[in-house]
């Protein structure tokens, strides 16, 4: 039933028995890992695509969280810059409030705090909001829903602005965030977030922006159709080019602002593409089990030929190529990975270990699977060492190839 007007479901793809992506293994957890069906179908009602089964959201965002925002140097400046877009534009009258779903280790948040706007994060993951607090942010751990809203307003007062970065599509209980920004929200104050466009992820085939926490994957008209329903506007939209294509969505409450040309122009565009009835999503699973039959050929083609075979960003995404594909340590011998907290465990599901970029060059594999590819050309110029030793990229979107 549908997370959002409880319409029926048509699902369109099943990527079967998955684990949590974000759940690194210490060797001894090997045996007590938690798997779900993921699997994702669209609504027939409104539209919004979305998973069909649902994993609880403290299975997936704790103390342990492992995923930092300002791990890469292209998201730093993405919300440099975004924080002072919002700065310009909608935190300028007297004493400007701006609240941030989702804050993680303080990235966008602490431009706000340098300003001097006054502001709060919402982080349910303990160390990541620990981190930002250690950036001067101002957090509040809890989840983002009605009664946290409810509790906001009463401490702070309404805000001008409600910020969410790749978070609201993790979020499945939709209609608490929209009654929570109604509680929130100043009668001219505006929703802003953005995550991968589902326009992008069927354009370019990247099946791995499916996993357990990317509940919703919204279209302008999904996300028009859900604001409408609980009273407010889709008043722009903005593409981005991060994360492999997002949208950034404006919404005020109904009435309030003029929608901008571009909200018509971009629904316009999907109902020519075809974005939004389970006959469109055709061509997505032939796609996707193309990469896969492609990308286990050249694995398997490569181990026998004995070359050295490693990955590259032990991501959330990753999760959904290893286990789909059945990418095992005997053709990946392990990841490298920054994040501290990866390192020394073992990716969920393969237990694949993960390992220090240092460790690529020691001594540099002959083959490298880029799993961060949206991160492609940040991790390509940091690592232009391997590629002139002879070392070759593996990338799998919008299908395998080799550079
Ligand atoms: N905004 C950051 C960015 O774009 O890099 C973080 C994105 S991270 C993928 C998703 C974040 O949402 C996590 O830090 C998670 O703990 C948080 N989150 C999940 N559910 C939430 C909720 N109901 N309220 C607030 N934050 C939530």
């Amino acid at each position: 039933m549908c997370r959002v007007c409880g319409g029926a479901v048509h699902e369109f793809f099943d990527f079967g028995r998955q684990p949590l992506s974000d759940a690194f293994l210490d060797p001894a957890g090997v045996g007590h890992e938690y798997f779900f069906r993921l699997a994702v179908g669209i609504c027939e009602s409104c539209t919004m695509t979305q998973l069909i089964d649902e994993v609880a959201r403290d299975r997936m965002f704790h103390e342990a969280y492992p995923y930092h925002s300002s791990g890469s140097v292209r998201m730093r400046r993405h919300f440099e810059e975004t924080a002072q877009l919002l700065l310009d534009s909608h935190l300028t009258g007297d004493d400007p409030f701006i609240v941030e779903v989702g804050c993680n280790d303080g990235v966008m948040l602490k431009t706000i705090d340098k300003a001097g706007v006054r502001h709060l994060g919402v982080e349910p993951s303990g160390g990541v909001a620990e981190l930002a607090r250690g950036q001067g942010v101002r957090v509040r751990v809890d989840f983002f829903e009605e009664s946290v809203a409810s509790a906001i307003v009463a401490e702070d007062g309404p805000a001008d602005v409600i910020y969410a970065a790749n978070t609201m599509c993790h979020i499945p209980y939709i209609g608490s965030i929209f009654r929570g920004v109604d509680a929130l929200l100043a009668p001219d104050g505006v929703l802003v977030f953005e995550d991968p466009y589902l326009g992008d992820i069927l354009r370019r085939n990247t099946f791995d922006q499916i996993y357990d926490e990317h509940f919703f994957f919204f279209t302008v008209r999904s996300v028009r159709n859900a604001a409408a329903r609980f009273g407010f506007e889709l008043v722009d939209v903005e593409r981005l080019p991060v994360h492999g294509g997002e949208l950034r969505y404006t919404i005020a409450r109904a009435g309030r602002r003029a929608p901008s040309p571009a909200v018509e122009e971009l629904a316009a565009e999907e109902l020519e593409r075809g974005l939004a009835a389970p006959a469109d999503f055709a061509g997505f699973a032939a796609g996707v089990n193309r990469i896969r039959d492609d990308l286990m050929g050249l694995l398997r083609g490569l181990r026998a030929e004995g070359k050295r075979v490693v990955g590259y960003g032990a991501t959330a995404k990753s999760a959904t190529v290893t286990n789909f594909c059945g990418i095992t340590p005997e053709l990946v011998s392990f990841v490298c990975d920054a994040t501290p907290a990866k390192n020394g465990k073992l990716m969920p599901g393969s237990h694949i270990p993960v390992r220090s970029p240092e460790a690529l060059a020691d001594p540099y594999p002959d083959y490298a699977v880029l799993f961060a590819w949206n991160h492609a050309e940040e991790i390509m110029a940091k690592e232009r060492a391997f590629h002139e030793a002879g070392g070759r990229w593996i990338l799998y979107v919008p299908e395998v190839h080799v550079v």
